[in-house]
């Protein structure tokens, strides 16, 4: 990664940061909200069920039609979902060893700002993961210019709302997601209860679950990387496997992986052994 690239990644969360301090600081509309209210879900989506679970997981299948519009909800929060693909499925090779770079183990500075300014592998090795997504050129086009559809509301909302609902519809929804994923990255794999005695050291966090709409039930997540549901419990709620569910009864998703009673008995045994 070029000196160049580290400065626009590192340039741009604190102009998102800075934005968000001004339009809340100059005062807001009730409009810019209902901007805010529409969008924040959307991106949310994008990040848990979109990048996380879908693009990195594969934890159902889908058109390509809505493979596309999954991608674009990923892009309202200036994500990208095949780069997130590749650098996430190269965190689970490496979870908290020397190639993880976002491990606790590298500071809490490292873990929640400095792996998203510089992730850390080469484009070479994120594309080799992720390489199968970018057999669609839509999904390369978003590949190369992730930034453009987030940019493209912003101006929208800049239109149709100026200064302030750009950057509440626009940004406050990518800061609040860069956090919670910080979030799981950091607390979920240093604080929390461990169900399952995985490689690494993920945690089942129950507040940082109920942040992140389930993805901090982490620990279960790394035992069950490609299932659908990370709550595996009735007591551990998440909301992104509601929102799959509902993909899969309008039928716009389908193969939804699931850990069955009889599995998830036996991984739960294996750790009382
Ligand atoms: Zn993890
Ligand atoms: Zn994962």
């Amino acid at each position: 990664m070029t000196q160049w690239q580290r400065a626009y990644r590192a340039g741009g969360i604190a102009a998102l940061h800075l934005l968000v301090l001004a339009a809340v600081l100059g005062g807001t509309a009730r409009a810019d909200w209902l901007a805010f209210a529409v969008i924040y879900p959307l991106a949310a989506i994008g990040v848990g069920v979109a990048m996380h679970r879908y693009f990195a997981h594969r934890a159902f299948a889908t058109s390509r039609a809505f493979q596309w519009v999954l991608a674009l909800m990923a892009a309202l929060s200036f994500g990208n979902a095949v780069h997130f693909a590749g650098k996430h499925r190269l965190h689970h090779r490496h979870s908290d060893a020397e190639g993880d770079v976002h491990a606790p183990r590298q500071g809490w500075w490292q873990c929640w700002f400095g792996s998203l300014i510089d992730c850390g592998y080469s484009d070479t090795a994120i594309r080799r993961e992720a390489s199968h997504w970018l057999q669609w050129p839509e999904l390369a086009f978003l590949y190369r210019h992730g930034s453009l559809p987030a940019l493209c509301v912003c101006a929208v909302l800049y239109a149709t709302g100026g200064f302030s609902m750009m950057v509440i519809g626009g940004c406050l929804p990518a800061v609040l997601l860069l956090h919670q994923s910080s979030a799981v990255n950091y607390f979920c794999h240093c604080r929390g209860r461990r169900d399952f005695a995985t490689r690494d050291a993920s945690t089942n966090n129950v507040l940082v679950a109920l942040l992140t709409y389930g993805e901090g039930w982490h620990n279960n997540h790394h035992r069950f990387p490609r299932s659908a549901r990370a709550g595996l419990h009735w007591w551990q709620p998440d909301l992104f496997y509601g929102v799959i569910c509902i993909f899969e009864w309008l039928g716009l998703v389908w193969e939804v992986q699931r850990i069955d009673a009889q599995r998830l008995r036996r991984a739960s045994l294996a750790l009382q052994s």
